[in-house]
């Protein structure tokens, strides 16, 4: 056998991410006050413990208060990887899930009476000190939390409950990037609750994720919630100027060949070379998050400086582009699928998706680098 190490390639699809643009975007969301950085679902794809890593190293003044998860299985990978900024679960929580959370002392967002008592009795029954909690109301998203209404009737009940201690009182946005009348009604709404309840029983008061951050202004909330605009991304187009986009989705020209007119290009053949075509094979496709749903809508990638459009549809792992423009294309070229040059945002409107969705759909099988 051969005395020498097994060669290892470097990887085709790779998402590389800036830790300084990602800098950057969490300094604009810092500038408005304290933060919960919203870290589920992978950090948006961009890698959940490396993130949280990261942010644990910002100076004092620009880290985050709380780090928001979906689950408690993200909330136990950044406790594995030894994370001491708080953790704040966003959604509701299901009975077989508390008792881990009060084991770890995360801080829970509950919706009702039932899951406040649930949380008291386990407090109860495990020992130490009243648990945080915050309460979710829901003033519009119709996915968690108390109606205000209730909310006013049950607060001296949840109050009464000796194991927790009230903390913060959250509420959700569902269309700060869609429909500002609404919106502002909501903050209106919002901030009127507060009143109602006195500002002053709350340590934390937070409502707005990225749209709601840039886009509008509350009396009362001192905590925010930024998701996609830490990761340079606006919901507000106006704003992404402002930004940095910090993931980059890359990929390699893997073959280069001359195809003359007439020739079918990849799965159902929707599209048929009109004159000799110079295409290039990258090695990447839906398998690896690139939406299949950007066949055929005139999307296109970068390589050397240069769109270049899409052939055909998006298979599995492969993805067919005319390079005629760049007659010197090889094999080993580099491709950027969005990112700092093409927005993420961009491939999602052609994709019928949203920038969530497209980030959070990068697969496992991409490899991320961070720079
Ligand atoms: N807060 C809650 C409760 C969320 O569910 C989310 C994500 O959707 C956010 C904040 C962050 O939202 P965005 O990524 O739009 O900033």
């Amino acid at each position: 056998g051969s005395t020498h190490a097994a060669p290892v390639s470097p990887p085709r699809a790779s998402a590389e991410v800036s830790y300084e643009n990602l800098r950057h975007n969490y300094s604009v969301a810092r500038a408005h006050g304290e933060l919960m950085a919203v870290l589920k679902a992978g950090a948006y794809g961009h890698g959940l413990e490396a993130i949280a890593c990261f942010l644990e190293q910002l100076p004092a003044d620009q880290a985050p208060t709380f780090l928001g998860v979906a689950s408690v299985i993200e909330a136990r990978r950044l406790a594995k990887a030894g994370v001491s900024t708080r953790i704040y679960l966003l959604g509701p929580t299901c009975p077989f899930e508390r008792e881990e959370i009060v084991y770890h002392r995360w801080t829970p967002s509950v919706s009702n009476l039932e899951e406040a008592r649930d949380f008291d009795r386990l407090v109860q029954s495990h020992g130490g000190d009243p648990l945080p909690v915050h309460i979710t109301v829901d003033t519009g998203m119709g996915r968690g939390g108390f109606l205000p209404e209730q909310l006013i009737e049950q607060i001296s009940e949840l109050d009464e409950l000796p194991h927790l201690s009230i903390e913060g009182l959250g509420s959700h946005l569902p269309s700060a990037d869609e429909d500002e009348d609404f919106t502002k009604a909501q903050f209106a709404r919002y901030d009127a609750l507060i009143e109602a309840l006195g500002p002053d029983r709350f340590r934390y008061l937070h409502l707005s994720n990225s749209a709601g951050l840039l886009g509008y202004h509350s009396r009362y909330t001192n905590l925010y919630r930024p998701g996609l605009m830490c990761y340079g991304i606006s919901p507000l187009p106006a704003h992404q100027s402002s930004l940095r986009p910090a993931l980059t989705l890359k990929s390699r020209v893997s073959l280069v060949r001359s195809l003359p007119a007439g020739h079918g290009i990849s799965y159902g053949r929707q599209t048929v070379l009109q004159k000799d075509t110079l295409v290039a094979t990258v090695g990447i496709g839906y398998g690896d998050g690139y939406p299949r749903e950007l066949s055929m809508t005139g999307a296109s990638v970068l390589i050397r400086g240069k769109r270049c459009p899409l052939l055909g549809r998006v298979t599995m792992d492969q993805i067919m582009v005319d390079v005629s423009q760049i007659p010197d294309c090889t094999s080993g070229d580099e491709v950027e699928l969005f990112g700092e040059n093409i927005l993420v945002s961009e491939i999602a409107q052609l994709a019928g998706g949203i920038p969530w969705s497209i980030l959070t759909g990068i697969t496992p099988r991409v490899t991320r680098v961070y720079l």
